[in-house]
């Protein structure tokens, strides 16, 4: 059997890997790249698989960049079963949808401002479509085997430091139009990816699975999803794999994003231990975050600060799963008197709505959250938060009384309305950016968090004058302690060799330098350890 990682190869986003085997075809996870443009343009590269001759798609779990590209599947001609959790299924629809929505709405944008200036937009079509070939160049490069190591990440560009924009007034900045418009978006084509009716007809695909029961998904392949700790539905997917009928059986393992053990409301993720195969994420290689009890103390700190100075905090956070346990942690502290009551307004309908779907799904949570709700409480909410509907509400924040909090999405500062009130608190020095989540390579949110002075934004040079704090104890992903440990449950004082002990270890869903810091330690569990390269093709006997 063959396994073709298609996206999640040394980036963070796109995760898409294709299993054929001699009886069927399967994708687990069909997302979408997000970041820069250079990201963005692999989502318009043409699909390597026929996708009618796909048997099912099994789903890990709803954030955009493992589902986005399901309704462009569908759309070419995919109808067969898409396998997820009930959570899943519901926070994808959310997810989906938005992205048609986003889609269709910068098409129209973009076909607006090409009207207005033809010229320029003869140029920008041809850059687009230079970065579309190079894409694909690459993904060529991928499948036959000379890409280089270094070629295979293409970094995005936005410019951090103070380099002046380069063109005159007016001219227009498309990378910063797609910061400002949504990650989600696609440069290099005028049309949309899909739109929302497209959205609309994948969800009919969709079939839930439940944890741990073990289902045949396609001819020859079992599969069976076990909690990821994530987000609420996540879910790592184990596969019973029969290569040809009455052939011998092998056990692949696909991590998806592994939480963090103890993040509040939903449950740990879960420890296996046997496996011929597995795919490992890698997000946090190299590092480790601190003890949940220090972020707590830092993130008390940080708000108290914020109180005193009468300033605001900003925290971009990604709307499904981080804004939950930010919005969680900080009703835990107000509950406490451990910070002053800040009004805290949610700046994200989209989050919003997800929280809706959470508190639909009691299930999934952890013994202490449903502790709390027996309770009476209500840790899903922060007694003083304002729920910001319009974008008129979201620019009238700008005059609220200070002190207040914002949590805002996106939560790498791609896009979004954070990005709105990014542009009033860049230079404010009563202002913090408080950074919760993991910020990719070549983002804005990661050249501040790496402390730029300047930064770009809307094709100006502003400088950074507002406060910079990091907690990367709230992440949503285990950090490298967190994932050795998650791969030595596969070890049980087993060898290389032995009947359950994994056969290679794929490293996926990581940057090339954590992934190089993971890569050695992986390796002195006892496992053979591999970083594939984008499109990359491997036989697994
Ligand atoms: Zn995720």
């Amino acid at each position: 059997m063959d396994l073709h990682f298609l996206g999640a190869a040394t980036t963070v986003t796109g995760s898409q890997f294709l299993l054929e085997t001699g009886q069927a075809r399967i994708l687990v996870d069909c997302g979408m790249f997000q970041g820069g443009p250079s990201e963005a343009v692999r989502n318009r590269i043409p699909l390597s698989f026929d996708p009618a001759a796909l048997d099912a798609i099994l789903l890990t779990h709803a954030h955009l960049d493992h589902c986005g590209l399901i309704p462009h599947v569908v759309r070419e001609g995919f109808h067969g079963p898409i396998r997820a959790t009930a959570g899943t299924i519901e926070l994808a629809r959310l997810v989906l949808l938005d992205s048609g929505r986003l889609q269709e709405e910068f098409a129209k944008r973009e076909d607006r401002w090409e009207r207005r200036h033809p010229d320029r937009a003869q140029a920008e079509d041809a850059k687009e479509y230079a970065a579309l070939e190079a894409a694909i160049e690459l993904a060529e490069a991928g499948e036959d085997g000379t890409a280089s190591a270094e070629g295979v990440h293409v970094p995005t560009s936005i410019e951090p430091v103070g380099r002046p924009a380069d063109g005159g007034p007016g001219r227009r900045d498309h990378e910063a139009d797609l910061r400002a418009a949504g990650a989600e978006l696609q440069p290099d084509l005028d049309a949309p990816l899909y739109t929302e009716r497209d959205a609309v007809e994948s969800l009919r695909g969709f079939r839930p699975v439940r944890y741990g029961q073990e289902e045949e998904v396609a001819p020859g392949i079992h599969a069976t999803f076990l909690d990821a700790g994530h987000i609420l539905g996540s879910a790592i997917i184990r596969l019973r794999v029969q290569d040809l009928p009455g052939g011998p059986e092998r056990i692949l393992v696909f991590s998806g994003d592994l939480g963090r053990t103890g993040t509040p409301i939903i449950a740990d993720p879960t420890t296996l231990s046997d496996a011929d195969y597995v795919l490992c994420e890698s997000t946090y290689g190299g590092r480790e975050h601190e003890p949940s009890g220090e972020a707590r103390r830092i993130l008390t700190e940080t708000v108290r600060l914020v109180a005193e100075h009468r300033g605001v905090l900003l925290v971009p956070s990604f709307a499904i799963g981080r804004t939950q346990e930010i919005v969680w942690e900080l009703d835990r502290l107000v509950s406490a008197g451990e910070i002053p009551a800040l009004p805290l307004y949610l700046d994200s309908p989209m989050a919003a709505k997800a929280s809706d779907i959470y508190r639909r799904h009691a299930e999934y949570f952890d013994v202490e959250t449903r502790a709390l709700l027996e309770s009476g409480d209500t840790p899903l909410d922060y007694p003083y938060q304002v729920v910001v509907n319009d974008m008129a509400q979201s620019t009238a924040i700008a005059k609220a009384r200070r002190p207040y909090m914002i949590v805002a999405s996106n939560g790498m500062l791609t896009g979004g309305r954070v990005v709105g009130h990014l542009r009033n608190l860049i230079d404010d020095p009563a202002a913090t950016i408080l950074f919760v989540g993991y910020q990719g390579e070549g983002t804005l949110g990661r050249h501040l968090q790496d402390g730029a002075k300047t930064v770009r934004l809307d094709g100006q040079v502003r400088d950074v004058r507002c406060r910079i704090v990091s907690i990367s104890g709230f992440s949503a992903h285990a950090d490298e302690p967190g994932l050795l440990a998650w791969l030595a449950g596969f070890t049980r004082g087993r060898h290389a060799g032995d009947p359950g002990f994994p056969r290679r270890v794929f490293l996926v869903h990581g940057d090339p330098g954590p992934q190089a810091e993971l890569a050695p330690k992986v390796a002195a569990l006892g496992f053979d350890v591999h970083v594939p390269r984008w499109h990359e093709a491997v036989t697994l006997d």
